[in-house]
């Protein structure tokens, strides 16, 4: 059996060509003699590797000298703890309520201070994005968080809330490098990389140098500890080495598919093809709010749970894989991140087009 057209939301699609690429390299990396599995973290090589992936991805976000960079592990679930941890110097932050990873993001930070949610689109199942121009941000705030690409619900902010002068935090798990986005309007942007950059077990944090602190409560874990981690150059303990060495190949690629404004023409595409079927079909129908459509993940039902199912397992059988919606929200959801090719949708929508027909 060949290669499937992957839409899983994560762990999921990676290029190809980043794949034969590692195969190539598997045995002997660059004339080590070994694989980057098993070469110390301490080695030129592997140094050479996270530097190469550190200037890679400053290059392509534009990244500002005053942001450092942090390649960490413990999943994006694990910074929902060191973020509170790292930032809350007044002990209070505000989180805007879009789906359930800002969700657990909230419940986790209300262990670390007084937690507020000034906004939330939970009245509707997540499927908006609410007004984020004039929100009741504390005056005592040490920061506004969001999840800015709803990974389970499909939406996005297409514009950034007005923070009233506080520091914007950011999970970008499914839609990092998904197109360019401005880093000076943030204080902190992190995410997992399993979404659309590379294999699970990477966290990439972009934090700005003055929020660094010396101060941290002495609870606060060392690996937690963004000072630490960005002092050591994320070389503290011994990093995700493999994750990192694919993720700096991921960045390569999209430097050679010509950075993030090609990245978000390719990507705008992409998910036109299927948006624009979905919004004319007769039997499927997108679930969220057209203005705030996410490039990356795109959730649609039929209306029937049954004919869901059987929509899911015909199409895997067809060779498109891990369609099923996400187990909250039940119908279907088409993760088209920035690997998945053009080909994959436009086959994709061929057939839900033959569906269609056959389930009138
Ligand atoms: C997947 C995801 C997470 C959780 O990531 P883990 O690495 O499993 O902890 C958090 N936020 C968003 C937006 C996600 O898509």
């Amino acid at each position: 059996m060949g290669r499937v057209y992957n839409f899983s939301a994560g762990p999921a699609v990676l290029p190809e060509v980043v794949l034969k690429e590692a195969q190539e390299e598997m045995l002997d990396y660059r004339g080590t003699g070994m694989s980057v599995m098993e070469m110390s973290h301490r080695s030129a090589a592997f140094q050479q590797i996270i530097d190469e992936a550190e200037a890679d991805l400053r290059d392509l976000m534009n990244i500002p000298d005053n942001y450092k960079v942090l390649f960490l592990q413990g999943g994006a679930s694990l910074h929902f703890a060191s973020i509170p941890m790292n930032l809350m110097k007044n002990g209070v932050a505000d989180y805007i309520i879009t789906g359930q990873w800002a969700k657990k993001a909230y419940e986790e930070a209300k262990k670390y201070g007084k937690v507020n949610a000034i906004a939330s689109s939970a009245d509707e199942t997540f499927s908006y994005i609410p007004d984020c121009s004039d929100l009741p941000v504390s005056e005592d705030a040490d920061y506004v968080y969001i999840c800015q690409n709803n990974t389970i619900y499909g939406t996005v902010f297409h514009e950034l809330p007005n923070t009233k002068g506080k520091e914007l935090v950011a999970d970008v798990s499914s839609c990092f490098l998904s197109e360019p986005i401005d880093v000076e309007k943030y204080g902190v942007i992190y995410g997992g990389v399993q979404k659309n950059i590379g294999p699970a077990g990477v966290q990439i944090v972009i934090i700005r140098e003055d929020l660094l602190r010396e101060d941290l409560p002495k609870t606060v874990p060392t690996m937690m500890n963004f000072k630490v981690q960005a002092d050591k150059g994320s070389l503290y303990n011994t990093p995700p080495c493999y994750g990192i060495y694919i993720c700096g190949k991921v960045f390569k690629w999209i430097k050679n598919m010509g950075g993030l404004e090609a990245m978000k023409v390719h990507n705008e595409k992409k998910a036109a093809i299927l948006y624009d079927f979905l919004d004319q079909s007769k039997l499927f129908k997108g679930t969220v709010r057209k203005e705030d459509r996410s490039l990356m993940n795109v959730p649609f039902v039929t209306g029937d749970k049954e004919l869901d199912a059987k929509f899911v397992a015909e199409a895997k059988a067809a060779g498109f894989e891990n369609l099923k919606g996400h187990r909250s929200v039940g119908g279907m959801r088409a993760s088209i991140y920035n690997a998945m090719p053009m080909e994959g949708v436009e086959k994709l929508v061929e057939f839900m087009k033959k569906f269609e027909e056959e389930n009138k």
